[in-house]
């Protein structure tokens, strides 16, 4: 019989297992701190419940933590990590250190529906929600887990496609019975699905990222086609009554084509469309992938289209590009071991 996962469960949820074998209620807040933590690998060693608790609690579960199966690492430092997970498949998570900062950039699906052609992990296709113990467990599992400042759920997937599981690992990473992180060195980027992104602003404190990369409709769905349905007209306008506190950011994903959305038209409409909202825009060259014919922009253009930018009072970066000689555009490396699994075995 498969045994259930402890790690990754809130602590509704911990209450839940505890109450089963009619153990105290105490007993939960315990194994999360076991968990989340002392961060132990065993049931065995949560000391502190007595050995016929353990072996209660043994019978049916385990902590469910994994390595990661391979690892790329850059010349600027940049880590690429592929974590197996449910039947077979294969998930990215970036490790960026950067100075003082280092971030993980994490993965909430496998594959993704939203089918951007800029994406490879479009081109995969959708194959499955990942559970909040995959979520966090490329967090607690990475090599480098103790020297992380910050959380980026910008990998593979559209968490808010997958909300409950993001949700739940929200949950465990910033409340005190879990990491205790505070919200504000997370970030959660979505595509901007309009009936999950008031869901996410209510039940949790973190940054919000959108990818925009065209303030024009039509162009955006060609480049999104996720346009059609969840217009980013409508999500500006969630994001328009949401009430932020200074502490919380707002801000938009911008990859800059050549020659598509690098024009003095597309800043103009950027700033028509963000009024109102106090924001920063990432600007992000593209990387070619595999069938596109999509181009990078050189970076005298990335830099007149920033400049254009914060000369019209919006606060526009630009971000490095990082990884670049391990292929680290989202999907690239999980398409190509798609095909390979017997390496792992
Ligand atoms: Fe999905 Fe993000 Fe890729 Fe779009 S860019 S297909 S939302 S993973």
């Amino acid at each position: 019989m498969n045994k259930e996962n402890l790690y990754g469960k809130t602590l509704n949820e911990l209450i839940a297992v505890v109450k089963r074998f009619g153990l105290p209620g105490f007993a939960a807040r315990q194994i999360a701190d076991w968990l989340y933590r002392k961060e132990i690998g065993s049931i065995e060693e949560m000391t502190n419940l007595s050995i016929k608790m353990r072996d209660l609690i043994f019978q049916d579960y385990e902590i469910g933590l994994a390595e990661p199966a391979r690892v790329w690492e850059s010349i600027d430092g940049t880590k690429k990590y592929l974590y197996r997970v449910q039947n077979d498949k294969f998930i990215e998570t970036a490790y960026m250190p950067e100075d003082d900062r280092a971030t993980i950039c994490i993965s909430s699906q496998v594959g993704c529906k939203m089918g951007c052609i800029f994406c490879m992990t479009g081109k995969q296709g959708f194959q499955g929600n990942l559970t909040a113990n995959e979520i966090l467990n490329q967090f607690r599992s990475l090599p480098e887990f103790k020297r992380l400042t910050n959380i980026v759920y910008m990998g593979m997937g559209e968490p808010l496609d997958n909300i409950t599981e993001v949700l739940k690992s929200l949950d465990i990473l910033t409340n005190d019975w879990g990491y205790g992180w505070s919200p504000t060195r997370i970030t959660v980027s979505t595509v901007g699905m309009i009936h999950t992104i008031g869901d996410f602003l209510e039940k949790s404190r973190c940054h919000l990222a959108v990818s925009l990369h065209s303030p024009f409709d039509e162009e955006r769905r060609k480049l999104m086609p996720v346009q059609r349905t969840n217009s980013v007209k409508e999500v500006l306008d969630i994001i328009r009554s949401f009430d932020f506190n200074r502490q919380r950011r707002v801000s938009f994903e911008y990859i800059l084509f050549k020659g598509l959305n690098d024009s003095p038209r597309h800043v103009r409409e950027l700033v028509k469309i963000l009024n109102g909202i106090r924001c920063r825009i990432n600007l992000i060259r593209f990387h070619p992938v595999p069938g596109s014919e999509l181009q990078s922009p050189d970076i005298k253009s990335m830099t007149s289209f920033r400049d254009a930018l914060n000369a019209k009072g919006i606060t526009a970066t630009i971000r490095a590009s990082r990884g670049v000689d391990i292929q680290a555009a989202c999907g690239l490396l999980s398409t190509l071991e798609l095909n390979k699994p017997e390496l792992y075995d």
